[in-house]
C-alpha cells in the first residue's frame, strides 16, 4: 500500500497576459518569491504499509507499520529512503519548497516566453501599417 502526499498546484500552462508591462511585473513578483529559497528536495514523500517479519507481530496478518520514504530518481533510478519519524514534519517541507520553486521557474519561463510572444503581436501591426 502506498500514499501519495500530493500538493495541490496547478499544472496547466498559466494565462499570460498580452501587454508586455504586465508581464514584466508578474515576472517581477516572481522572480522575488525565489529569492532567498529554504532547504528543499526534488523528492516525493510516501507513506508506506510495510511488514517486519517478526513472528507474531500483528503485521503478518493485520495492517503493516506504517512508514515514511522518500523517493526520488537518481541517474535515472528510482532510489528510496527511509524518512525517520523525527524528521517528518521538516522532510515534508522540502518537499513543498522544491514544488513551490518548481511551480514558479515555470511560470517565469512561461512569462519569459510570454513576453517575446507579446512583444513579436505588438510588432505586426506597426509593420503592416509601414508598409501600406
Ligand atoms: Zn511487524
Amino acid at each position: 500500500m502506498t500514499f501519495s502526499v500530493m500538493y495541490i498546484y496547478f499544472t496547466v500552462a498559466m494565462k499570460v497576459p498580452s501587454h508586455p508591462t504586465l508581464i514584466l511585473r508578474m515576472r517581477a513578483s516572481r522572480l522575488k518569491k525565489l529569492a532567498g529559497p529554504k532547504p528543499f528536495v526534488a523528492a516525493s514523500l510516501n507513506e508506506v504499509a510495510v511488514r517486519c517479519g517478526r513472528k507474531g507481530c500483528h503485521c503478518a496478518t493485520g495492517e503493516g507499520h506504517r512508514r515514511w520514504h522518500l523517493t526520488l530518481k537518481q541517474e535515472g533510478k528510482t532510489v528510496t529512503f527511509y524518512v525517520p519519524k523525527h524528521r517528518l514534519a521538516e522532510v515534508r517541507e522540502w518537499v513543498k519548497e522544491h514544488r513551490r520553486i518548481k511551480f514558479l521557474l515555470r511560470e517565469i519561463s512561461d512569462l519569459s516566453v510570454g513576453l517575446l510572444r507579446a512583444e513579436a503581436q505588438r510588432r505586426k501591426p506597426l509593420r503592416q501599417r509601414s508598409r501600406r
